[in-house]
């Protein structure tokens, strides 16, 4: 199995950082600060297919691989990982509606996700219930030819921006994980309650809230897949989205590193450039081989999903995770040090990698849950 990269690789790396260094960094502290959700950045990147890039042709995306969606998250995340956040989970869910939903489902939604036009959010985590989705308490009663929904779900990305929520909710309850059922639930139905969370440590560009969901009535046709399989089927995004999250925490480790890099060639202290140094030369050392070692793990996670090789593909992606988001934490750290006294102001992008990498270590599963999955795997 290769995981290099080919020529239409590199093409799009260029297309997605030349995107990046031109609309992206130059007002990626302006967004960071007054935390604005980048609407029109978002309409802009989908006309160049980096929204949602695994939408299909057929429904007006770019059908990409999943080592060309890894490198639009990387390059996307490398610009900033706010804006990259915001851009890069527009289309949060929509796989689920790709895979299982019904055709009119697609044609309605990831059309419209796909030209920029709506986001989507992943209703799964509530206030009670993360690392164990099994427990959610978000449940649906049938009346007549509806569900009605009822509950609360906590830390959802594009909570008060997307169009359209794919909500997990119990459907049989006391069943554990054989009870939950996947919704299409369009988010102005009335019930439906965002709060947005506007006290984030980082990726402050990107939006998240808290949704009460008060009696929210849905169509019996707005199941996705089937009643009490949805859990199984959310099962199989799992290692998509971990590499997904992987691929992120390489772009933020990358983008601190080459921060770190030309501020090491530019300042001196006794009459020399810092990156003289031996002290520096080895810290750049030590972070460039992170970076390459967990770009390395990613794209072969990445292949792994590819070739639809589950079991080889959830480790791999839960090891891409765990490595790439610990050392991007690190490498963040070390390169906001390079800078010294500048690199804790928000004068340089520094302390903002540094706190936009700590959240790869948490959503997804946290590290803790990637290492039971890896022991799980080897044991
Ligand atoms: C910015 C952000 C965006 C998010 N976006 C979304 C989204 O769009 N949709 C969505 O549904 N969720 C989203 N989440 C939620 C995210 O997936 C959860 O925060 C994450 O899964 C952890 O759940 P928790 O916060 O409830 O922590 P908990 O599960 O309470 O964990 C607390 C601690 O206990 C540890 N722990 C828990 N269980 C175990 C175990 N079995 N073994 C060892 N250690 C364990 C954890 O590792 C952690 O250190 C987002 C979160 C954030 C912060």
């Amino acid at each position: 199995m290769s995981f290099t990269t080919t020529g239409e690789h590199e093409a799009i790396r260029k297309a997605v950082r030349d995107f990046g260094e031109e609309e992206l960094k130059p007002v990626a502290r302006e967004h960071d600060k007054e935390q604005i959700y980048p609407e029109d950045l978002r309409r802009t990147a989908a006309d160049l297919d980096f929204v949602a890039p695994h939408i299909p042709e057929e429904y007006g995306g770019a059908g990409m691989d999943m080592l060309a969606r890894c490198i639009v998250t990387e390059e996307l995340w490398r610009a900033d990982p706010g804006l990259g956040s915001a851009i890069g989970s527009a289309g949060f869910g929509s796989s689920m509606i790709l895979k299982y939903g019904d055709e009119w489902m697609k044609e309605e939604w990831l059309t419209r996700i796909a030209a920029g036009e709506s986001a989507s959010c992943s209703c799964i985590s509530e206030p009670a219930h993360g690392s164990n989705v099994a427990g959610i308490e978000t449940h649906a009663e049938k009346d007549g030819d509806e569900w009605v929904l009822n509950g609360n779900k906590m830390w959802i990305t594009n909570g008060t921006v997307a169009d359209v929520g794919v909500v997990m909710a119990k459907t049989t309850r006391d069943a554990g994980h054989k009870g939950i059922t996947a919704f299409l639930v369009p988010t102005d139905l009335d019930g439906f309650q965002p709060t947005k969370i506007d006290n984030k440590l980082g990726i402050r560009a990107s939006d998240l809230a808290e949704v009460v969901i008060d009696d929210v009535r849905i169509p019996e046709e707005n199941v996705i897949g089937e009643v009490d399989k949805g859990f199984y089927q959310l099962m199989d995004f799992f290692a998509s989205g971990r590499t997904g999250v992987a691929a992120q925490a390489v772009g933020a480790a990358q983008g601190a590193f080459d921060a770190a890099l030309d501020y090491a060639g530019e300042r001196e202290q006794f009459d020399q450039k810092i990156g003289e140094f031996q002290a520096i030369r080895h810290k750049l050392a030590e972070m460039a081989t992170d970076i390459e070692a967990a770009r390395s793990l990613v794209y072969r996670a990445a292949a792994n999903v590819e070739q639809e090789n589950p079991d080889q593909a959830a480790k791999f992606a839960s090891m891409a995770k765990l490595f790439a988001s610990e050392h991007a934490v690190d490498v963040a750290d070390e390169a906001l040090q390079v800078f010294g006294g500048a690199g804790y102001v928000s004068d340089h992008p520094a302390e903002r990698y540094y706190r936009d990498a700590r959240i790869t270590k948490i959503y997804e599963g946290t590290s803790e849950i990637q290492k039971n999955i890896i022991a799980d795997r080897l044991l």
